[in-house]
């Protein structure tokens, strides 16, 4: 060795180095607060990938459904041309970060098959994080709130179904956005989903 010796007692620092820790999403925790998320199908059982969907979300423990929309008939908006969506909206409470919810919504979309091909191509299953209380992100991995939320019929209608007073963060009453954007191309269909299966099925009801 030629330089001087830097293993001697005192420059050996056995402390962890904990700035360049890669932080574990999964770990971290944030104050519980309400999750708006919106979910669609138009490929397969659609009301069984919904059903699934919400279930899947519930599953571990770490989303609480609190309360899903009716389930509504929507016209596809964008991209090529597809068979029409069935679209709910989910109301859940959390403490993950935003961005573990957005790995859970993610797996849950694989599970139920989910392929990416077109861009707003037809999907088995897609859940779109709208709100995540009122954290705001203009990053394109996860933007907060959702960035067309506010003009999109197929999310407004079902989300003013299961919260009449829901507000937008940034852009305020659901009910103004939703008179602005209409109604056009979004049917009630006489269909229901159910949130606290999972919850039951964990208790062995
Ligand atoms: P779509 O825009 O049709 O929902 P995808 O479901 O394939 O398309 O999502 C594309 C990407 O959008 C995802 O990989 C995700 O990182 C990103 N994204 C950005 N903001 C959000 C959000 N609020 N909710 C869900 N995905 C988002
Ligand atoms: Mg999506």
């Amino acid at each position: 060795m030629t330089g001087p010796d830097m293993t001697g007692p005192d420059m050996t620092d056995t402390t962890p180095d904990m700035t360049d820790a890669t932080p574990d999403p999964a770990a971290a925790r944030v104050a519980p607060r309400e999750i708006v998320l919106a979910l669609g199908s138009n490929l397969g059982d659609r009301l069984a990938n919904l059903q699934a969907g919400i279930d899947a979300l519930a599953a571990s423990g770490e989303i609480t459904a609190v309360a899903v929309s009716g389930v509504f008939e929507t016209s596809p908006v964008g991209g090529p041309d597809q068979p029409d969506f069935l679209n709910a909206v989910l109301l859940a409470v959390s403490g993950l970060p935003a961005r573990a919810v957005l790995d859970r919504c993610q797996a849950a979309e694989q599970a139920r098959g989910r392929m990416r091909t077109v861009r707003w191509g037809p999907r088995t299953l897609d859940i779109d994080i709208i709100a995540c209380g009122d954290e705001v992100s203009d990053d394109p991995l996860l933007t907060l709130p959702h960035p067309r939320a506010h003009q999109r019929a197929f999310v407004l209608v079902p989300w003013h179904d299961v919260d009449p007073d829901a507000r937008l963060p940034g852009f305020g009453p659901v009910a103004g956005l939703l008179a602005e954007a209409g109604e056009d191309g979004v049917r009630r269909r006489d269909l229901s989903l159910a949130v606290g299966r999972q919850a039951a099925a964990n208790q062995g009801g």
